[in-house]
């Protein structure tokens, strides 16, 4: 088990892929080659196109173009980065998506930190305060915390090995009524599910596999921040590589020959594409694919999902909370509303806390205005910390699902879906013209930086191999 046990949410994301994973089938890209050198590398005149320019599609440009290969890369924003991107519009750098990197140890994403130059936090020490809408204790041990991941990956692991397509709330809501969680009320029940599984999944449990937790690997050594943003990392790998910015893909059309790309800016003819596109945009039928992938691909898009989860930061004139708390909980009722508020480094300089929101619940929060949006969050706020705390200065809100170019966070197995075979057909490349990465291809990091960047690697090394 993990040490970060008594956290939640995207801690809870490396502890879920940790604790109810169990090891899973560890996706092709878990072992990936380390990134590809000069000194190995074969020139090939090959052309190819990288579509996206988030980690993955960075990280196997980077690759190709050292390995000799002629590599342009298509964004559709007017930014790389994708859903790591740091928002500076506040003075204050504020990560819009991915805000750790899980485990130092064996983490490709802490290497790239390293040498891109890149100045990391120091380790983080997890901690938390509790609070209950009405009042009462919050009563919920990292004991019972333990207990409950434990009893889940059981039964993930079984509803792994049946391949069946019961639904995480099924087995969940089945384990619930026949006492396995003795030392947690329906309350307490209900908010582990929502913060542990649904916030940390992205996705509700009714819509979730009961073998979600199947997958994924041990997130091991600290976690750690990148105060000046992680953005700085897709900076660092997009020097010298030609991105075209503002480029939507709009269809894709290939054969044994090459790759034919239409785009908002006109075509492109490659070789070789890697697509490395979002689940959500993939699910989404934005992007016409002639002729049509194959069924495996078909079904996988299907299966995996585009969760969503969402940040509300809030920039106070002054520090209210206590500085040595990372987290605190609050349950809410209904279940999952504004229920976990995070207090970030560099309190001596700002004083932000950042709450998530997660699945439905944060989807249909993206319809709201940011003044709605932050009324709701300061009753809760004031129930927690007293009337008298200040209004905020400033309120970012992210939008994931709306975002037309991620429609989601990440990535989680839809009901349905076998772990494992899904994200393997979804990464499978296609007449060795069409190559596909992202965090969602990635079995054992799916949903993370590390996912991306592993993926981005594999895609790669599959490109040199064919080309040659
Ligand atoms: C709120 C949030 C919190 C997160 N927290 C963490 C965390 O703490 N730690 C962690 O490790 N991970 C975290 N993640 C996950 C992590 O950010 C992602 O897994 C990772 O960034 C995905 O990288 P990618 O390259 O696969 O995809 P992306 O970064 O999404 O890159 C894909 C690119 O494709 C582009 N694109 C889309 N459609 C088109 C089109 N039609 N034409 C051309 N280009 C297109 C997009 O604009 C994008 O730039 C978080 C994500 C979110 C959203």
């Amino acid at each position: 088990m993990n040490k970060k046990l008594i956290l939640i949410t995207l801690v809870a994301l490396s502890i879920n892929l940790v604790s109810c994973g169990g090891g899973g089938g560890g996706g092709s890209d878990q072992a990936a080659s380390p990134a590809v050198n000069s000194t190995t590398a074969t020139p090939v005149a090959e052309k190819i196109i990288v579509v996206g320019a988030g980690l993955a599609g960075l990280t196997a440009a980077k690759d190709m173009k050292v390995a000799g290969f002629d590599v342009t890369v298509l964004e559709a924003r007017e930014h790389i980065g994708g859903r790591t991107y740091t928002d500076q519009s506040t003075g204050i750098p504020l990560e819009m998506g991915a805000h750790w990197i899980l485990g130092i140890n064996q983490s490709a994403t802490y290497e790239l930190a390293v040498e891109a130059g890149v100045a990391v936090s120091a380790p983080f020490t997890w901690n938390s305060q509790g609070w209950v809408f009405d009042g009462s204790p919050f009563t919920i041990t990292s004991e019972d915390i333990d207990l409950f991941n434990q009893e889940l990956a059981t039964g993930c692991q079984i509803n792994y090995q049946a391949q069946s397509s019961t639904s995480f709330e099924e087995m969940a809501e089945t384990k619930y009524e026949n006492g396995n969680f003795p030392y947690l009320n329906r309350r307490e029940f209900d908010y582990l599910i929502s913060t542990y599984i649904e916030i940390s999944y992205a996705g509700d449990v009714s819509l979730m596999s009961a073998s979600q937790c199947w997958e994924g690997s041990n997130y091991v050594g600290n976690d750690v921040t990148i105060p000046d943003g992680y953005s700085q990392l897709s900076s660092y790998l997009a020097q010298g590589l030609d991105i075209e910015l503002n480029t939507v893909v709009t269809a894709v059309t290939y054969d044994n020959q090459g790759v034919t790309i239409t785009t908002s800016k006109g075509v492109y003819s490659a070789d070789r594409a890697v697509m490395t596109v979002p689940i959500g945009v993939l699910r989404s039928g934005d992007i016409q694919f002639s002729p049509t992938l194959p069924q495996s691909k078909l079904d996988a898009i299907n299966l995996i999902g585009s969760g969503t989860i969402n940040k509300t930061y809030m920039i106070f004139p002054h520090t209210f909370w206590d500085t040595n708390t990372v987290l605190f909980q609050y349950m809410s009722d209904p279940k999952g509303h504004f229920s976990e508020w995070y207090s970030f480094d560099n309190l001596e300089t700002y004083s932000v806390l950042m709450a998530f929101n997660g699945g439905s619940e944060a989807i249909e929060m993206e319809s709201l205005t940011d003044e709605e949006i932050t009324a709701e969050a300061m009753t809760i706020l004031r129930t927690m910390f007293g009337a008298d705390i200040p209004e905020p200065v400033d309120v970012i809100q992210t939008r994931w699902n709306s975002d037309p170019f991620a429609k989601g966070a990440y990535s989680f197995l839809r009901a349905g879906a076998v772990a494992v075979r899904d994200r393997n057909n979804l990464g499978a490349n296609v007449l060795a013209r069409l190559f596909f990465a992202g965090e969602a291809t990635s079995v054992a990091n799916y949903a993370t930086s590390e996912g991306a960047i592993r993926s981005g690697r594999k895609a790669a090394i599959d490109v040199i191999n064919f080309a040659n």
